[in-house]
């Protein structure tokens, strides 16, 4: 084997294909590879003639870097494949922002609609390898999809815990169809989570969360992709949606050893965004990170809507160690980032719009500089949730600054002219 599942509190550690999720301890375990042969620049080179191939494996946007995600499971992979996902340079969204330099990763573009796809891939294979007789997570929708989608992909059984009534259309629509139990909980995501982990323990479910390490090593292809991109060229910021924690912790790994391999040579800020209304992390952040905090979340961004983050002290390192800053935006300002990412042939669903909206208030607020180039991660498809997207152009009194209202006509062609102005 060439990976160990490593403890963040006590440093004890479990072999890889070790099913628990977390160390004897309760600490939260992260994956240790062995360091590849390859050097930084041998690496780049190795990720370069593997993006051309037409194989599964190397086509995918995750497993093309396995060396950093799970060397020894490469070949065997669950894959879609997944990953590719464009990086955008639209005008109008870049001016809204006020920074010109600034481009979308659009994670909405993964098999399922987000990013979740990317961990889910690594962490279905790491069930199917542990022969697992089932898979669960908790979710406020995406992971639910992705879970689904890639368990029936496997063949393994897969069921997902989601807040009853709080879940976007297109995420519950997507857990039916790819045949997942789905089990809608009267309760909040908070309490999803916590009864799909005692499911796990007594039930003996492999779970696959957030803080299931190996769906992290998947997320962390989100960051190295678009350094790709950016032919290692590293930016002056990255920005993204926080809710959970995962991608911001994820996000903090993936540039830490991106560097320690000569990847890249120094490594970008993060800036995380939640919801006001979800935003214990930034309240953390602004007190020095004295005291993990918790809240009552109420946001319409439902995939941020979390008041009690998982990953929250590795997204303390994170942030930490990249030298960044958190962030929140209001729902006002989410739903005019979304309309304009929308307009701009884009799309995405609300709370991937909050990476924009933050760029946007940390560049009013002198952190983001005119300048810097700035890279912001869509986290998720605009035809996640046509529930938000509808009320705001549809059935909002006064309509919003931006609502493109459908119009009724008869079937007369009079009527059609009168709507052109003729
Ligand atoms: C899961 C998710 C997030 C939040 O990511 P965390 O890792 O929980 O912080 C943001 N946007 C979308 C679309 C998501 O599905
Ligand atoms: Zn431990």
């Amino acid at each position: 084997m060439t990976s160990v599942q490593r403890c963040d509190q006590c440093r004890a550690s479990y072999d890889e294909l070790d099913p628990r999720v977390r160390c004897a301890c309760g600490g939260l375990l992260a994956l240790e590879h062995a360091p590849p042969a390859e050097d930084g620049a041998s690496l780049r080179r190795l990720f370069e003639e593997r993006w051309g191939q037409r194989n599964d494996v190397n086509l995918s946007g995750v497993w093309r870097y396995r060396e950093l995600v799970l060397p020894s499971a490469g070949e065997r992979a669950v894959t879609h494949p997944e990953g590719n996902t464009p990086l955008l340079r639209r005008p109008a969204i870049a001016a809204w922002a006020g920074l010109p330099q600034l481009r979308v990763k659009h994670e909405g573009h993964n098999p399922t609609g987000s990013f979740k796809d990317r961990g889910m891939t690594v962490g279905v294979t790491q069930a199917a390898r542990l022969g697992a007789s089932a898979i669960a997570c908790a979710s406020t929708g995406n992971t639910s999809a992705a879970l689904a989608a890639y368990g029936a992909q496997a063949g393994i059984p897969a069921l997902v815990f989601v807040p009853a009534g709080q879940v976007a259309l297109g995420k519950l629509a997507q857990s039916l169809a790819y045949g997942a139990k789905t089990l809608l909980v009267r309760g909040d995501f908070d309490a999803c989570l916590r009864l799909v982990q005692q499911a796990a323990d007594e039930l003996g479910v492999y779970l696959l969360n957030s803080i299931n390490p190996y769906r992290l090593e998947g997320q962390k292809t989100i960051v190295l992709e678009l350094l790709h991109q950016l032919c290692w060229e590293v930016p002056e910021w990255i920005v993204l949606p926080a809710g959970n924690l995962g991608n911001t912790a994820a996000f903090g790994k993936a540039l830490r050893e991106a560097k320690a391999l000569g990847l890249i040579d120094r490594v970008p800020r993060l800036a995380s965004v939640q919801a006001a209304g979800a935003a214990p992390f930034a309240q953390g952040f602004a007190e020095g990170f004295g005291a993990r905090r918790t809240v009552k979340a109420e946001t319409i961004a439902t995939a941020i809507k979390i008041g009690d983050p998982a990953s929250w002290d590795r997204a303390v390192q994170a942030i930490r160690e990249t030298d960044g800053v958190v962030t929140s935006v209001t729902d006002a300002e989410i739903l005019e980032a979304k309309a304009v990412i929308d307009a701009a042939g884009v799309g995405c669903e609300p709370a991937s719009a909050a990476s924009v909206a933050g760029a946007r208030r940390l560049h009013a607020e002198g952190v983001i500089g005119r300048d810097d180039r700035v890279m912001a991660v869509l986290t998720g498809h605009v035809l996640k949730d046509p529930g938000v997207l509808l009320t705001y152009h549809q059935d909002t009194d006064p309509p919003p600054a931006r609502a493109n209202r459908p119009i009724e006509i008869d079937a007369d062609l009079r009527a059609v002219a009168r709507v052109l102005g003729r």
